[in-house]
């Protein structure tokens, strides 16, 4: 016997801590079936990104309408910007029996926690700040105000990691995946789901 519906994957962590990375990693490998959930934001396209692909990109304007109609699952207000989570696809995928993959920040995940306490969520740290500090500048988008404003950002959602229930450090991406690949297929097996 086996639950009809799929497991809500939420991962958090501070911007630059490689979140992207560490998704895109476990997407490649065929064994790991999930959806990835692309975000909208109101933030600007970083060079290489594609509207659809990484996020939907939106106006301020198209974002609320979308909040107003009650459109989505979470949302949150980050360096400027809104981020959020579409409802609808989140939804039809879990009830179709896909596991479904969120990449938010904290104050999202808090939402959904309240929403769908069934959901697996996991927090990837940095091995420090300096690391993130060099990820964050290395990635050569933001100038030196928004890296600071995303540093500030990174202390505080660090602060908030008890609220999650696994704690993966981001040393190196190959091991960082292959934990979250074990609480995974561990979250599979529990009484309550199978
Ligand atoms: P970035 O601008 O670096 O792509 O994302 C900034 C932060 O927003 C990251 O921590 C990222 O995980 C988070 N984020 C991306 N999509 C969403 C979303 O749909 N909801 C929330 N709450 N945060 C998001």
């Amino acid at each position: 016997m086996s639950s009809e519906k799929g497991m809500l994957i939420v991962l958090s962590g501070p911007s630059g801590v490689g979140k992207g990375t560490v998704r895109k990693a476990m997407l490649k490998d065929a064994t790991n079936k999930f959806k990835y959930s692309v975000s909208m934001t109101t933030r600007p396209m970083r060079p290489g990104e594609q509207d659809g692909v990484d996020y939907f990109f939106r106006t301020k304007a198209q974002f609320e309408e979308q909040i107003r109609q009650g459109g989505m699952l979470e949302y949150a207000q980050y360096v400027d910007h809104y981020y959020g989570t579409p409802l609808k696809y989140v939804q039809d995928n879990l009830n179709n029996g896909w596991d479904v993959f969120l990449e938010i920040e904290v104050n999202g995940a808090l939402q959904v926690r309240k929403k769908m306490p069934d959901g697996v969520f996991i927090f990837l740290t940095p091995p420090d700040l300096a690391s993130l500090r060099h990820r964050i500048t290395g990635r050569g988008s933001e100038d030196q105000s928004t890296i600071e404003k995303r540093m500030e950002q990174a202390r505080q959602e660090i602060k908030m990691m008890s609220n999650y229930d696994y704690a993966v450090v981001n040393d190196q991406v190959p091991q960082a995946v292959k934990r979250i690949e074990k609480i995974v297929q561990s979250e599979h097996l529990r009484v309550s789901r199978v």
